[in-house]
């Protein structure tokens, strides 16, 4: 590099780690920052050269401390700032303050920036650069937003006009729907990017999301590194991307790539790119220009063989893009699945624990993870916790591979969208790519992992990795303090005969063993009556019943035993205790508990009001998201137990009912 030898990456988690790969196989001093307390010791730090704290939680005070995170950059003398994707990357502010102190930013101008972050003036931009856009507007004020919306025509879609990452962002079917969309619009977005202006435009259904990666230099030099279908998507955010696109006719994408250059040569743009559209049957619409890396850019970095990371260092640095666009050659087929930690089964509410384990996947795969064990899972950040790529000659093979791949990556101690990931790729629609953005919404039926009911053999696991797991860690220590040799479950009766009590949801599970060189094991709660033998090695445990063999992964700790079996994660507890309620159950008769951790954003109702079955009572916000919490039950308001900003703790009691 001939201006950059130290770079100071702005983020945290999984993109922090990945900028510094590559920061550091160029040869450069990397500089990471964090917040406290969270990611004190973070992969990130860990990864970096030298590390600094930016600030304390909530992230304004740290990772997006403009003022903070450049007195960094100039106590340890950086010559360049990479911003990675949110947080401070689509800040022209941020950019602008890099600028002026003289720290290369590695993104485009904070002209650019600017330009691009307001979604009409981007528009605009487009327009005039005659690619095809929806027609929509920008406002702030209810009466035009109500007037504008009659006069486009529902379905209607709101947007957090500076907005991203589909915060901010309600779909709206019907008129009677739009001022309360607005409003939870509004406040999402004011929290999310500290404006509530709103962008309305006519909403395209049925539509594919596919957008072009683009660069340019600042010798003008203008190339496509081809598409990427983002269709698949959950409330507007994306989960699965692929590249090559499907049944595009290869004119159409041409068009596209060149619609993709033109904008960006229209703004006299320099950088990393990406260009979304919305394609229609074969027309394809503006929709945004993203200037920053995208969370998906691996899959475009596994069909060109490209480090974009690389490029857009080589293009701060003042370098020319390396190669021509007839050099720059697609291959494969590549796919990246994101796991967040949310639970499908709870309306996809975000998780939250410490990861005891991560089991990582035997195939050929990338994975983009800035966690590891032990750390925990907070509120305060994005759910996404890594990425999964995987990349083969053709789209079934790198389906298979990916299948395989989830199938045996596991997080323990959270619970992920990892079951959720798993239908979808084996759900029929997804394999033949019969998809568009409301894939996911109009087939959550088949794809949300079935609540579970275990076949008999899963307890029967779940004693046996108890019993053998005591029975290796006596032979391999002798210690009797060890938390296996005294469980609480256990009481020893005769012999051969032992008895084991396991909690699983909230039902006890009462075994009756009698061992010789087999098991006898009996559990009368699940009719089991069986008779096995097995071991266990590291994580894996391997049964043999009368006729077939079975194995299975597993975590255990003194507390717990998670067993992952085809597909499914299940959770004993190995001592009575009192369990957090199921969640669904925490919508009881009297009282509303907290389904998760997160901040109270809005408060309908008030002591003494009659409310009715449905009817909306507080939203709570938990990374940067705001769910609504409904009346259970037609009742009285008896108590609210909280005010609003004040944050919640999974559990706790929000509302008494009379
Ligand atoms: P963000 O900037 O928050 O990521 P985008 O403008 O990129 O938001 O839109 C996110 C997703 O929302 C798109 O991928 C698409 O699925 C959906 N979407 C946005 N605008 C429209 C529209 N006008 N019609 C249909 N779907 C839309």
């Amino acid at each position: 590099m001939q201006h950059i030898n130290t770079l100071l990456i702005a983020n945290r988690g999984e993109i922090a780690c990945r900028i510094i790969k590559t920061a550091k196989h160029l040869g450069l001093k990397t500089i990471a920052i964090y917040a406290t307390p969270a990611d004190e010791g973070a992969l990130h730090c860990q990864m970096a050269d030298e590390c600094y704290c930016a600030g304390p939680l909530p992230v304004d005070k740290s990772y997006l401390n403009i003022e903070n995170i450049l007195a960094i950059a100039k106590k340890a003398k950086v010559d360049a700032i990479h911003p990675g994707y949110g947080f401070l990357a689509e800040n022209a502010d941020f950019a602008k303050q890099c600028e002026a102190m003289g720290f290369i930013f590695v993104g485009p101008s904070s002209k650019a920036i600017a330009q691009m972050a307001i979604k009409d003036e981007a528009k605009k931009i487009m327009q005039n650069a005659k690619v095809p856009i929806i027609p929509g507007s920008i406002t702030q004020d209810l009466q035009s937003l109500q007037q504008q919306a009659q006069e486009i025509g529902y379905p209607i879609i709101l947007k957090a006009a500076k907005g991203g990452g589909g915060k901010g962002m309600r779909l709206v079917h019907r008129q009677e729907e739009l001022q309360d969309a607005i409003e939870a619009a509004k406040r999402e977005s004011l929290n999310s990017f500290g404006d509530d202006a709103l962008f309305i435009e006519k909403y395209l259904i049925n539509a594919r999301h596919i957008e072009v990666q683009i660069f340019r230099d600042s010798a003008g030099n203008t190339v496509h590194l081809f598409e990427r279908d983002c269709s698949l998507q959950r409330r507007h955010q994306k989960i699965i991307e692929e590249s090559p696109a499907l049944d595009i006719e290869q004119e159409v994408k041409n068009k596209l790539y060149q619609a993709a250059m033109d904008a960006a040569i229209a703004i006299d743009y320099v950088g990393a790119g990406t260009v979304e559209f919305l394609l229609d049957k074969q027309q394809f619409y503006f929709m945004e220009m993203n200037t920053r890396l995208q969370v998906e850019h691996p899959v475009t970095e596994m069909i060109t063989g490209i480090d974009l990371v690389e490029w857009q260092l080589l293009i701060s640095d003042g370098q020319n893009i390396p190669l021509q666009q007839h050099q720059i050659k697609s291959q494969g087929h590549a796919i990246e699945a994101r796991i967040y930690a949310e639970d499908p089964l709870h309306h996809f509410l975000p998780t939250t624990g410490t990861i005891k384990d991560i089991f990582l996947p035997n195939a050929n795969y990338r994975l983009e993870i800035g966690l590891q064990k032990n750390d925990k899972v907070s509120i305060y950040f994005d759910p996404m916790l890594a990425k999964l790529i995987v990349h083969a000659m053709s789209r079934m093979q790198a389906l298979a591979r990916l299948q395989e791949c989830l199938n045996e990556f596991h997080i323990v101690g959270l619970t992920t969208n990892l079951p959720f990931l798993r239908n979808i790729c084996q759900d029929p629609a997804f394999l033949s790519y019969t998809v568009d953005t409301q894939y996911v919404e109009n087939n959550l039926h088949r794809l949300l992992p079935q609540k579970i009911t275990f076949a008999p053999i899963v307890p029967v696991m779940a004693c046996m990795i108890t019993l053998l797991k005591r029975k290796q860690h006596l032979n391999d220590t002798q210690e009797p303090d060890s938390p296996w040799n005294k469980l609480n479950a256990w009481r020893l009766n005769l012999a051969h005969q032992e008895k084991l009590t396991l909690q699983y949801q909230l039902e006890e599970l009462h075994f009756v063993i009698d061992h010789g060189d087999e098991y006898h094991i009996h559990c009368k709660e699940k009719d089991i009556d069986l008779t096995v033998a097995g071991f266990i090695a590291g994580n894996q445990i391997k049964m043999s019943l009368v006729e077939h063999q079975i194995h299975a992964t597993f975590f255990a700790d003194e507390k717990m035993i998670e067993i992952f079996y085809e597909g499914q994660a299940y959770i004993f507890k190995t001592k009575t205790q009192n369990l957090i309620e199921d969640k669904n159950q925490s919508l009881s008769n009297h009282y509303i508990l907290a389904p998760m951790p997160g901040i109270i954003s809005k408060i309908w109702v008030k002591k003494g009001d009659k409310v009715n079955k449905g009817a909306k009572l507080v939203a709570l916000e938990a990374m940067k998201m705001e769910h609504t919490l409904c009346s259970p039950k037609d009742g009285l308001i008896k108590a609210i137990k909280f005010d609003l900003g004040d944050q919640v703790e999974e559990g706790c009691e929000l509302i008494d009912f009379e």
